[in-house]
């Protein structure tokens, strides 16, 4: 545990001091759980919107883009049900004064008899080896359905209570299970209350007729209320998909663990408009490519899984997450939700319009079901970080640092590195970057020897470093250094852009999916 603590401690602190993600208005000591992206930190978030983009929109001649407005009609909220039920349910401690959310310390509760459960197949693989029968041994190893029964039944009964507001048996929970506070152990708790997350503001200059506003929690609702808009003015036809990146905004009641969970966020969002009855058949579409989208960036099959929702939210007949292994566990990535026809029958009586498609095929009208996809930019920028920080021990026993992002979303694909500042290397080098610049984010960097250069180009994922020396000037090659292999190779300065494209283009990285 420790060792993870360390792990994301350097993840945290690697991200400041090479210029990817500094507190906001850190000067006046910082705003809780808001952050900045920094120089590098903005290509690499940019990258990966791109490549969401590209996957979604561009690659779908059935999905296209939206930017709606981060202001909407206050009626939106009341309608989508976010007025009345975006709450989470709280818990103070008495004696710590901290606050939680009731149904995450059930949860981290419910994990820890997932792990035991696991523990015990993993030695039981060990012990038998090659002739280990998983599904056996899980269906007749009494101590592991116990604890994979008990872990149901905690999340079943927190489920059924937070679906009816019974918020007492929530709390009644908490104390049967004894759980206890995580930092103090103490297990005098408040009743449970809920919670809405739904920063307000207002709209118009004078106190008297200013209309009280939100601050959008989701980009979801923008795609619902243009989807007649899109509909029409795009001929799109069922099946077709609204795709939209932007901030999202949730007054989040427990947020500590850096980008993961923050009040200002960003969404990557996919609202799929079906004909009703064949969600399910998308929804398992969807949940597939979606993991195939994140498989496509090498980060390892082992640090996905899925998890299907026991409790549902207001809207949806069926739910799952991607789930990513972060430095701190597994935890939510990606939601993939089924929101049957909830939000478009809800806009239509809240606002009086139809909001329904003519299906030429069938000859009738009817509002579709959906099917939405929806990952967070921030926590994807935190998957692809902190997976790729490594610490490698080299062959002569030295260690360096290495940033290993997939290359097709590194910040600055290649830099440019005269090897002393005079003879006119910096000259020919700078021309190189000049050159290249129209096609690939590069740097220049004259300072220090050049293998310090090379160090601090690996910290900051930086997948080819390219070398100038006195051979350059004769013969037109450079040495063109691969950050994992540490490997170089000597080139023809003309080569250059069709090595680094061959890495770093999406197309190729796309092609895995
Ligand atoms: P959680 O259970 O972690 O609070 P959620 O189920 O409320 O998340 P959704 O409403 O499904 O999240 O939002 C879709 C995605 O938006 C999430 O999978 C996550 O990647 C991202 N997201 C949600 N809340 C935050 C947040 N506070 N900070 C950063 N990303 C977030």
């Amino acid at each position: 545990m420790a060792k993870q603590e360390d792990l994301f401690k350097n993840v945290v602190s690697h991200a400041k001091e090479y210029g990817f993600i500094f507190p906001s208005s850190e000067v006046y000591d910082g705003l809780s759980a808001v952050y900045d992206y920094a120089q590098n930190g903005v290509e690499l978030k940019n990258n990966i919107r791109q490549y969401w983009w590209k996957a979604m929109v561009q690659m779908h001649e059935n999905i296209v883009g939206l930017d709606a407005a981060i202001l909407m009609h206050p009626t939106t909220w009341k309608a989508s049900g976010h007025v009345d039920a975006f709450n989470d349910p709280l818990i103070d401690n008495k004696d710590s004064k901290k606050r939680y959310r009731a149904d995450v310390l059930i949860e981290d509760y419910a994990e820890k008899l997932n792990q035991k459960a696991e523990k015990e197949i993993e030695k039981a693989r060990a012990r038998y080896g090659e002739a280990f029968n998983e599904q056996e041994f899980v269906t007749t190893n009494a101590r592991v359905m116990e604890y994979k029964s008990r872990n149901r039944e905690i999340l079943e009964r927190m489920g059924r209570s937070l679906g009816n507001n019974d918020l007492e048996d929530v709390k009644a929970l908490i104390e049967e299970l004894e759980i206890a506070d995580p930092e103090t152990g103490s297990r005098n708790w408040t009743d449970v209350k809920q919670f809405n997350l739904m920063f307000g503001t207002k709209l118009g200059a004078s106190a008297d007729n200013a209309m009280d506003l939100y601050l959008r929690p989701e980009t979801a609702q923008g795609i619902f209320v243009n989807f007649l808009n899109v509909q029409k003015s795009g001929r799109m036809k069922v099946p077709f998909g609204i795709a939209q990146t932007g901030k999202a905004f949730r007054n989040e009641i427990v947020a500590r663990q850096f980008i993961f969970r923050m009040r200002e966020f960003e969404q990557m969002e996919m609202q799929f408009f079906v004909r009703p009855g064949e969600e399910m058949k998308w929804y398992d579409y969807w949940k597939q490519t979606r993991l195939n989208w994140h498989l496509s960036l090498g980060l390892g099959v082992t640090n996905y899984r899925f998890h299907d929702h026991e409790k549902l939210a207001h809207y949806a007949n069926a739910a799952a997450d991607i789930e990513f292994n972060f430095p701190f566990g597994f935890k939510e990535l990606e939601g993939i939700h089924s929101r049957t026809d909830f939000d478009l029958k809800a806009h239509e009586q809240y606002s009086g319009r139809k909001l329904q498609y003519f299906d030429p095929e069938l000859n009738e009208n009817y509002v579709p079901y959906v099917v939405e996809t929806s990952v967070g930019l921030d926590r994807m920028f935190l998957a692809v970080f902190s997976t790729s920080l490594k610490e490698e021990t080299l062959e002569d026993g030295s260690t360096r640092t290495v940033l290993a992002l997939p290359s097709v979303l590194a910040p600055t694909k290649a830099a440019v590195l005269p090897l002393i500042k005079r003879d006119g290397l910096p000259e020919l080098a700078q021309k190189i970057v000049d050159d290249l610049k129209w096609d690939f984010n590069m740097a220049y960097d004259e300072k220090d020897a050049v293998g310090r250069r090379y160090r601090r180009q690996d910290a900051l994922g930086t997948p080819f470093c390219i070398t100038v020396d006195h051979q350059t000037l004769e013969d037109q090659t450079v040495t063109i250094r691969h950050r994992d292999s540490m490997k170089q190779d000597r080139v023809a300065i003309a080569s250059l852009r069709q090595i680094i494209d061959s890495e770093v283009n999406m197309r190729h990285w796309l092609m895995k999916m």
